[in-house]
């Protein structure tokens, strides 16, 4: 089940017969471990620069295996999208975020979580309604919840902004994933009703070169449409010292904390958090 990139390409050349087989048993696998509880959420934390503060933290999913130990959402979730699985499994990883976060509040009264949204349950009418339950359910108000989403789920622009709007009007905050790595024309990211812009981490690597171009255009671009710009996968002082230079508001990455088990995030919260 564990599938890097090596195994997934073997798993696209074994025989259709058997690549269904392993999904079935996959999809069984999955639904087990929800019954099962043995899903758990590491969350991340994520900063603001200038303060230091921490703002909120990202809810990322992990499957706590009996035998195999903690198991990368990598392996996992594109099957259960592709498998339907992902509706149960993310409507489990949104009662436990809002859940623990109503808990950490009590504490810590400005954290907001951020969970990733997938295509299916983007466009899923039904979603909206689901997501309204499960904020009365947790007792959590509703902009302390972010949704993470990606420019994939916005190609079709009208529809997107009609979702968006949708989800918008119960409170909640959403933040466009991984900016940058789509396929979103640029001339439509002023319509649609984002709070935040996450710049992918390969732009504050320095994977595509003239990050001197690139890292500060996109933080002005955040700017001049009038939401957040936060930086993820920051691992080291340097680019720290370069996006706060650069005016970028939020930064999530390794120089500051790893994804986090709930207690972890709980000593870091009260290390960090008035700082
Ligand atoms: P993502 O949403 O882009 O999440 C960020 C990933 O980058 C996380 O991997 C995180 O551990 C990793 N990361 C954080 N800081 C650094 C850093 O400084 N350097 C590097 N190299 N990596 C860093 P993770 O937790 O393995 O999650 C992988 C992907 O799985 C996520 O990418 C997201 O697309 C998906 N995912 C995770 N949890 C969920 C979930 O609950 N639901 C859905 N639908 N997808 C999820
Ligand atoms: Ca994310
Ligand atoms: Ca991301
Ligand atoms: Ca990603």
């Amino acid at each position: 089940l564990r599938q890097n990139a090596a195994s997934q390409f073997l798993f696209f050349e074994k025989p259709m017969t058997r690549e269904i087989q392993e999904k079935i048993a996959t999809e069984q696998e999955l639904r087990r471990a929800l019954e099962r509880e043995e899903f758990v959420l590491y969350y991340q934390p994520q900063i603001q620069l200038d303060t230091g503060m921490v703002t909120g933290m990202e809810a990322l999913i992990r499957w706590n295996h009996p035998e195999k130990g903690l198991i990368s959402p990598y392996a996992f979730i594109s099957v259960a999208e592709q498998t339907g699985m992902i509706i149960p499994i993310n409507e489990w990883v949104i009662r436990m975020a809002c859940q623990q976060t109503k808990q950490l509040l009590k504490d810590f009264p400005n954290l907001s979580v951020s969970v990733n949204l997938s295509p299916y349950e983007f466009e899923n009418r039904r979603f909206v309604h689901k997501l309204v339950k499960l904020l009365e359910e947790t007792g959590i108000p509703p902009h302390h919840l972010d949704l993470e989403i990606t420019e994939r789920m916005t190609m079709d622009t009208e529809k997107a902004i009609a979702i968006l709007k949708r989800l918008k009007s119960i409170g909640v905050t959403i933040s466009m994933d991984d900016f940058g790595t789509g396929y979103s024309s640029l001339s439509y990211l002023t319509a649609l009703p984002i709070d935040r812009l996450k710049i992918d981490r390969s732009f504050v690597r320095n994977i595509h070169g003239k990050k001197e171009a690139i890292l500060p255009a996109i933080i002005r671009l955040g700017h001049n449409i009038g939401v957040k710009v936060l930086a993820e996968g920051v691992e080291t002082e340097e680019e720290v010292a370069y996006l706060k230079d650069k005016h970028c508001d939020e930064a999530q990455g390794y120089y500051f904390a790893p994804p986090l088990s709930y207690e972890e995030l709980i000593v870091f919260l009260c290390e960090h958090h008035y700082k």
